[in-house]
């Protein structure tokens, strides 16, 4: 993008956001590969929308935990307070019973034979912060020092074991996914500091009751990857056995109690939106689905262009046009294109030089929306304004 244009969009895009716009539409859209049947935004598509603003947080150290970004939901900070948000994990039908686990040194720390602790949070697929730290005075041995677990909405185990110099089988020891894939490294600090562990949860996504994607789990300890999308199988030793089991819509977060004083701290989480199952990422949707984006796009940008006037209001509908190539706003816009050169062409001299960059924006429009098919090769009020910029010696910018 050339200087020039570049500080025309950011002009144009603040005083969009000043008015309050849902849908800017900045800069020349006539540029680059236009939406396809399943991309319902082009390339750079000025219409697409901003990402949300996060504050980040601030990383922690084994000394001091950090701070979460701006949009976690906070379940632990280190506050007896925040132990509000934990229950013992009584069976299913139970009443809620209070954990017995204790807040100790801005840690909570698990009470050996007290039973598992749950959030009182229900949440799926999520973005999920926890540290924990096994007891410093290391006891025992294999799963028998410093066991807990990080249960993915009670179900899939994140192993927590003091695996610091303690050989057990691979995939039992810590951060693997247990029962169904090792860590792909040991990146634990001593015991008595903190990991911090950082996940990413996909859960299995059913349709028909049919499992449709397995999920899967990606781990970072201590900043090191130790599972990179290993998939959550629909079915987990730790809970019934090898049979099918089918994950619900939402679930609690649960630490294990193994009979070991593991401490947590800093656990925090960020729900993720659905996967898209039918398409690849954001932007890749099911035909259906781009058909319905596009028309929304399109009925904001015609929303938009009644309030405009002139030129600005003409591009403006055209621009719609590669959104949803509707009969009406076609016409409409037809009518505008030819006024528009008709007005251009009874200027004056120096009002119509005054136009010139104007017009050959037009110009560059028009000649896009052709070369897409969106409007008629033979369009009229390109043919005309083609024909006009020629005989006014405007061809000097690149069309
Ligand atoms: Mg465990």
């Amino acid at each position: 993008m050339k200087l020039r244009s570049l500080a025309t969009t950011t002009c144009s895009f603040a005083l969009l956001v000043a008015a309050g716009r849902s849908a800017p539409s900045t800069g020349s859209p006539f540029s680059g590969m236009p939406p396809t049947a399943s991309r319902p935004w082009a390339v750079h598509d000025q219409n697409r929308p901003q990402p949300k603003r996060v504050e980040p947080g601030t990383p922690s150290t084994p000394e001091q935990p950090g701070q979460p970004p701006s949009d976690a939901i906070v379940l632990f900070n280190g506050t007896p307070a925040s132990l509000a948000n934990w229950e013992a994990d009584t069976p299913q039908g139970e009443p809620s019973q209070p954990t017995k686990w204790v807040v100790v040194d801005g840690a909570l720390e698990c009470v050996p034979k007290s039973g598992f602790i749950r959030s009182k949070a229900k949440f799926g697929d999520c973005q999920l912060h926890v540290e924990w730290a096994a007891p410093a005075v290391a006891k025992g041995d294999s799963q028998g020092r410093g066991n807990s677990g990080i249960f993915l909405m009670g179900i899939c185990e994140v192993q927590v074991l003091d695996s610091y110099n303690n050989p057990t089988y691979a995939d039992g020891s810590a951060n693997s996914v247990y029962a169904i894939n090792p860590p792909a490294a040991n990146a634990l600090r001593p015991p008595g500091q903190f990991q911090s562990v950082d996940i990413v949860f996909r859960r299995p996504v059913y349709r028909d009751s049919k499992l449709v994607e397995a999920g899967h789990v990606t781990v970072f300890c201590n900043g090191v990857l130790v599972q990179d999308c290993t998939p959550v199988l629909a079915e987990n030793y730790n809970q019934i056995g090898w049979r099918p089991y089918v994950y619900p819509e939402t679930g609690p977060l649960k630490f294990q109690d193994h009979g070991n004083p593991v401490r947590f701290r800093n656990v925090w989480y960020r729900p993720l939106p659905p996967r898209p199952i039918d398409g690849g990422f954001d932007g890749d949707l099911t035909p259906e689905a781009a058909t319905a984006k596009r028309r929304e796009i399109a009925a904001t940008l015609r929303a938009d262009a009644a309030k405009l006037t002139g030129a600005a209001q003409m591009l403006r509908f055209a621009e719609s046009l590669y959104y949803e190539n509707d009969a009406a706003t076609a016409t409409q816009t037809e009518v505008l294109a030819t006024a528009y050169v008709a007005g251009l062409k009874a200027l004056g001299g120096a009002e119509r030089d005054a136009k010139k960059g104007e017009a050959k924006s037009v110009q560059r429009a028009f000649q896009y929306l052709a070369k897409h098919g969106f409007v008629p090769a033979t369009y009229a009020p390109k043919a005309t304004l083609d024909q006009f910029a020629t005989a006014q010696g405007w061809d000097d910018v690149k069309k």
